[in-house]
């Protein structure tokens, strides 16, 4: 079997992509801090608890399992914390990530598949946010990400490390099987929090800003479904493992964006309850509008997003909800 170094495995983005790793064939070996992750979602391979920025425990690491590709998840990304602690972004997203890479070179593991955002754009009016579309971010989640991606084209030419960049937009839904799936602590996420709300778990959802230049004054993202995104990973791993393709950066949005009442709107018909919900202010750092204008990712990769209406993705999420997740 091959293994995959899967670092933030046990997060919600990790845990999915360990899953279908798993059924494509693969070992995916966790390596996570437990920061924000759980050791309860930890189901399809191997687990090593360790931190980015613990460079002697990531050489034991690779020493150990011998990695074929590594699949970088660990990260900070909470847009609201960036702007407060910009700081722990660039410590924990640059510094962790410059640790794994150097470790990785090392040890002779050239090639290498990143998580990286959408928030890499910003705010940018009248621009098809395609992969060519400048990088402006506003927050310092976004600008630890950009920073990351120009480390991996660096250690390309210097180290020939190939690599994916993946630009997620906005991730959603959870496993139909509901054997992982969305949480976090604190939960900062839109749907998440939608669904506590409507299930009296929290109180009323606020909503941040309805005086935006959107139809309906709430930002519109564009949403996929996190079994669709962790398929385009697999598909990524082929690329470069497979079939030695160069290091290419793909969008993985579906070109639809929803606002936040529209997402409101959504739930309450698959769950068939009202979201209760207050309008306050503006959240610092969050864009008008991201929704992607690419469909590389179909046309090269031959990715199909099978999951990603936003019905599904809400009923998917409302199914692990009701199973209580992790919370015990
Ligand atoms: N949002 C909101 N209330 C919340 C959390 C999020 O109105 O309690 C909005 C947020 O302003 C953004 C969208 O929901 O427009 C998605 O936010 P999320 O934090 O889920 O993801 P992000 O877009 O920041 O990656």
């Amino acid at each position: 079997m091959t293994n995959i170094l899967v670092t933030g495995g046990a997060g919600y983005i990790g845990s999915h992509a360990c899953k279908a790793l798993k059924a494509a064939g693969f070992t995916p070996v966790t390596y996570d801090n437990l920061v924000t992750g759980w050791e309860e979602a930890v189901k399809f391979g191997p687990f090593e608890k360790g931190d980015l920025l613990d460079r002697a425990r990531l050489d034991e690491v690779f020493a150990t399992y011998k990695p074929a590709a590594v699949m970088h998840f660990a990260a900070l990304s909470q847009v609201g914390e960036a702007m407060r602690q910009p700081g722990q972004y660039w410590h924990n997203n640059v510094g962790g990530s410059l640790s794994l890479l150097e470790a990785s070179v090392a040890a002779g593991c050239t090639k290498f598949v990143f998580s990286s955002t959408c928030a890499t754009y910003g705010d940018q009016d009248n621009v098809v946010l395609d992969e060519s579309a400048p990088q402006l971010p506003l927050n310092a989640y976004g600008a630890s990400k950009r920073a990351i991606e120009d480390m991996l084209r660096d250690f390309e030419a210097a180290y020939g490390l190939k690599h994916v960049v993946f630009r997620y937009f906005n991730v959603a839904g959870a496993d139909p099987e509901a054997e992982v799936g969305e949480f976090h602590r604190p939960e900062t996420h839109l749907v998440p929090l939608v669904l506590d709300a409507i299930d009296g778990k929290r109180d009323a959802l606020t909503v941040f800003g309805d005086d935006y230049a959107t139809p309906d004054g709430t930002c519109i993202r564009d949403y996929v479904h996190v079994c669709d995104l962790v398929d385009a990973h697999v598909l990524g791993l082929n690329w470069l493992l497979r079939d030695g393709k160069p290091s290419r950066v793909f969008n993985l949005g579906t070109g639809s964006g929803f606002s936040v009442r529209e997402v409101m709107d959504q739930a309450e018909q698959v769950t068939g309850k009202a979201v209760p919900h207050v309008i306050g202010a503006r959240r610092a750092g969050d864009c008008t509008k991201l929704v992607s204008g690419s469909t590389r990712a179909e046309a090269e990769l031959g990715w199909t997003p099978k999951r990603s209406d936003m019905a599904t993705m809400i009923a998917d999420a409302w199914a692990w909800h009701k199973k209580g997740h992790f919370d015990h």
